[in-house]
């Protein structure tokens, strides 16, 4: 089976335990309107120039799964040793769920454990399909209010939410990952309902991903309007007191 690949990064620390290589996925069904990879959200391959340092990249390639495995467990004496292993991220990785769940178990038969990076807004057996060779996930949990998941996100809460309680009921490792973002879900209010929604689904741990504006050469080579450019990050006094609310129902980090 193939999956469509964004990119392919190799010795990535950011993306789970351990030293990891990270699987760029092509697609997403969602519009986070600050999205760091927005190269990841149309399936179609793009290729991006980067004005003033002259780089230029092709994003979207179909690969096979043995293709993949190929690639990635040259590093695989690196993963045993960091206790780390490979990220399927996005875009969103769930949408192509077979191919996921087919690398997965050709990278445990070589004892090279997977994590999914998700936001979650799929069909449940999408992730029934993975659950038997993934244990770990990562689950951005943006907004815990159903008409902002829909106007701005232009997703479902109620499938994300139910996904999640879905994954921990299962047994998986799960992380709830917040993206900390002004002006959406930065409010104290906002804070409370999002760490009470996590700990209602039964998941215990989160991390929040303060906004940064590193994707914003992305846009311009892509030629999109980033309504973000002029939002400034969320000050160190915010990010502490929404870590101060999420400590009351979680185990939580700042990423
Ligand atoms: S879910 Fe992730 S990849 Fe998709 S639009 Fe939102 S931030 Fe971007």
């Amino acid at each position: 089976m193939e999956l469509n690949v964004s990119d392919i990064q190799h010795f990535s620390t950011g993306d789970g335990p351990g030293i990891r290589t990270t699987v760029f996925l092509k697609g997403c069904n969602l519009r986070c309107p600050w999205c760091h990879n927005p190269e990841t959200v149309s399936p179609d391959p793009q290729t991006l120039s980067f004005g003033a340092s002259g780089v230029i990249k092709t994003y979207g390639v179909m690969m096979s799964t043995d293709e993949i495995v190929r690639d990635v467990c040259g590093d695989a004496e690196f993963y045993r040793e960091s206790g780390g292993g490979v990220t399927l991220s996005g875009g969103e990785p769930m949408l192509q769920y077979r191919g996921a769940a087919e690398l997965a178990e050709k990278l445990a038969k070589r004892g090279v454990g997977t994590l999914i990076d998700t936001a979650g807004c799929v069909p449940t057996g999408h992730f029934k399909a993975v659950l038997p060779y993934v244990s770990d996930y990562y689950f951005d949990i943006k907004t815990a209010s159903e008409e902002k998941y829909r106007r701005v996100i232009g997703g479902d809460l109620y499938t994300v939410r139910s996904n999640l309680g879905f994954l921990v009921r299962g047994g998986a490792s799960v992380v709830a990952r917040v993206p900390f973002i002004p002006g959406l879900n930065d409010s104290e209010e906002e804070c409370e309902n999002i760490a009470r929604l996590i700990a209602s689904c039964g998941c215990g741990k989160a991390s929040v991903l303060p906004f940064h504006r590193l994707g914003s050469a992305k846009y311009e080579a892509l030629g999109l309007e980033y309504k973000y450019k002029n939002t400034a990050p969320p000050d160190d006094g915010s990010i502490a007191s929404a870590v101060r609310i999420f400590k009351k129902y979680l185990d939580v980090n700042v990423e």
